[in-house]
Order: C-alpha cells, then sequence, then structure tokens
C-alpha cells in the first residue's frame, strides 16, 4: 500500500513524549488561517508530496528506532490516508513502537476507532468551541470534533487536546469549560500560542495573545481542576 507523505523529522521533542520520528502526511480538509503548514493542505498527492509504501516507512523508522520514544502521525489531517494510516500503525505496532496521532479531530468515528486499536493515543485540535467561529478559522464545522473527544475520552485514548489561542477568533475559555464539563479533567490540555510568522495573508486580522493572556487561560484550566496544563 502506497501513502502520500510530505515530510519526515526525524527527532521531535514537541509532537508527543520523548523524542519522536513524525510523518507528516499529505492533504488536509481544513483551510485554517492560521495554518503554519499550508503547504500539507492541497489534496492533489501526487503532485505536493512523495509516495512511500509501508515496508518502506517501517524500514525508515527502523533506522531510528534505537533513539525513539515513539512515532507521530500528523499533516496536513493524517485521517484522510486513513487506509495507509491504518497499515502503518499495524505494521509499527507488531514491532512494539509506541504510536500518536495528530489530528484535527474531523473523522468519522468509525475511522478514529479502526485506528485506535493500534494507535496508543490520539492528539487532537479543539480549534474553537463556538461552531460559528470554528468555520471562521477553519471553513468547515466543529460537531465531529467535539463527539470525536468523547469518543476517544472513552476509549482511553485520548492523550492531549490542544488549542491555539487566537483572542476574538477562538474561545478557548469556553473550550476549556465544555471540556471540564465533559468531564475530561485528566486529560492534558496543551494551549498553543499563536503566532504570526510563517502565516499566509489569511490569517492578517489574527492577532496573538500576549504572554498574560495564556497565563490568564492557564490559571483559569488548573482553577476548573485540569491537571495538566501546558502554554507554549
Ligand atoms: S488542520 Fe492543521 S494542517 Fe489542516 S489547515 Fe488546519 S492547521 Fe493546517
Amino acid at each position: 500500500m502506497i501513502g502520500y507523505v510530505r515530510n519526515i523529522i526525524t527527532h521531535s521533542a514537541v509532537d508527543g513524549p520523548g523524542n519522536r520520528l513524525v510523518i507528516f502526511l499529505q492533504g488536509c480538509n481544513f483551510n485554517c488561517r492560521y495554518c503554519h503548514n499550508p503547504e500539507t493542505i492541497p489534496r492533489d498527492w501526487e503532485n505536493s508530496s512523495f509516495q512511500m509504501a509501508v515496508s518502506d516507512l517501517v524500514d525508515e523508522v527502523g533506522k531510528y528506532i534505537d533513539y525513539l520514544s515513539g512515532v507521530t502521525f500528523s499533516g496536513g489531517e493524517c485521517t484522510l490516508q486513513s487506509a495507509f494510516l491504518l497499515a502503518c500503525c499495524r505494521a509499527l505496532k507488531e514491532r512494539g513502537i509506541h504510536i500518536l496521532i495528530d489530528s484535527n479531530g474531523s473523522a468519522s468515528k468509525e475511522t478514529l476507532l479502526s485506528l485506535a486499536a493500534y494507535a496508543d493515543g490520539f492528539m487532537i485540535d479543539l480549534k474553537a468551541f463556538s461552531g460559528h467561529l470554528h468555520k471562521v478559522l477553519t471553513d468547515a464545522g466543529n460537531a465531529h470534533v467535539l463527539a470525536n473527544i468523547l469518543v476517544l475520552a472513552q476509549y482511553g485514548k485520548l492523550h492531549e487536546v490542544r488549542m491555539v489561542v487566537v483572542p476574538d477568533f477562538a474561545d478557548t475559555r469556553e473550550s476549556i469549560t465544555w471540556l471540564a464539563d465533559q468531564h475530561l479533567l485528566h486529560i492534558p490540555i496543551k494551549l498553543i500560542k499563536y503566532r504570526a510568522h510563517g502565516v499566509t495573508d489569511r490569517a492578517k486580522a489574527l492577532v496573538p495573545p500576549t504572554d498574560d493572556e495564556m497565563q490568564v487561560l492557564k490559571a483559569y484550566a488548573e482553577k476548573m481542576g485540569f491537571h495538566k496544563v501546558t502554554v507554549v
């Protein structure tokens, strides 16, 4: 089976615990204003990425395995290539490798649960709680995202929820409140400061939060009872 890969980073300390090899699959079904990897969005996969067989990918991971804590699949939105992703997860899990999937949370429940049979966890982006704001930010609704967060938590596969903080566009406080209301206080949450570098003209209206605003949100999450709140 062949997949379309945009990039591979062999050592990352920010895509899950420990030292991870990160595989960025091509294609995304969102169009986020602040996307820092816009080159991964196009879905003409043949022209915007390189092809890899599952066995090639496993061999590539094998070169670094002695130095790795695990493998993280990212994108783009890696679940768009769900058959390839599933085959990779199965092959890597057969070798005892820790697997995380970084996702915008838009896949079907069935797709996520099939992947969850092999993946150790998912890092899900919650870009906005309001469906309207989510659409303004990403050109897509968030009904699946909210539902999938609950499903993955129910199956013990929700590794982390990530929220990019963009004042006036991302209602991060409401997202935090909703997560708390769903009794997900044990799930680590990561508050990511929107940064304007590397974004396209579509992000012109977005203003980064101040460090104080980030700390106020962190304090709010901790007051709500979240056990692990990270600000980056
Ligand atoms: S989900 Fe991620 S890769 Fe896709 S457009 Fe948004 S920020 Fe970019």
